[in-house]
């Protein structure tokens, strides 16, 4: 593997949904690398109560960028660096909101450097307006019956409508 003639990269996460601020930093990637690994995890690092299971999620993300041959959906367990092995890519993405995503991203790409050297976290900074943005706090505000249309694109929408 070698990550300065890396083509590809990994964006990883658990999209529980997908947002706006996570498209922003797909097409941003979009700009940089010829393909675009979203790699979803199957159990989310994070404690939080999930919406979709790690296969809906999956197929929404698949939907959402149909027709884009350069984005490639896939759903993973296990350690990252193993899929980025397996995958010959080793450059991992991540988006960057604000200070307090720093430390447990830092922490992250150190780790990951520890377990396999070569592979290289990138931070990207979303749009202004998607800094802060998560989907817990989607989750949150629809689950109590707020708008949340300006945060998450209509598919997701009417999954979260159906679901909710
Ligand atoms: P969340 O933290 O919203 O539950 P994920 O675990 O799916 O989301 O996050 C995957 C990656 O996307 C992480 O690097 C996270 O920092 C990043 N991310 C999440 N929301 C945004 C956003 N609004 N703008 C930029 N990056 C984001």
């Amino acid at each position: 593997m070698n990550t300065t003639t890396s083509k590809s990269v990994i964006y990883p996460g658990s999209f529980d949904p997908i947002t706006n601020g996570h498209e922003n930093v797909i097409e941003r990637s979009l700009d940089l690398f010829e393909k675009v690994f979203v790699a979803v995890a199957k159990i989310s690092s994070h404690d939080k109560q999930s919406l979709f299971s790690s296969e809906e999620r999956t197929e929404i993300i698949r939907e959402l960028f149909l027709g884009q041959e350069r984005v490639q959906v896939i759903s993973f367990d296990g350690l990252l660096v193993d899929l980025a092995k397996e995958l010959q890519t080793p450059v991992i993405i991540r988006g960057l909101r604000a200070v307090s995503d720093f430390e447990y991203e830092f922490q992250m790409a150190q780790m990951n450097r520890q377990l396999q050297n070569e592979v290289e976290t990138i931070f990207l900074a979303p749009d202004q307006q998607y800094s802060f943005l998560s989907s817990t706090l989607v989750r949150e505000v629809a689950t109590l019956g707020g708008d949340v249309s300006d945060f998450v694109s209509p598919l997701v929408l009417k999954k979260m409508s159906e679901r909710l």
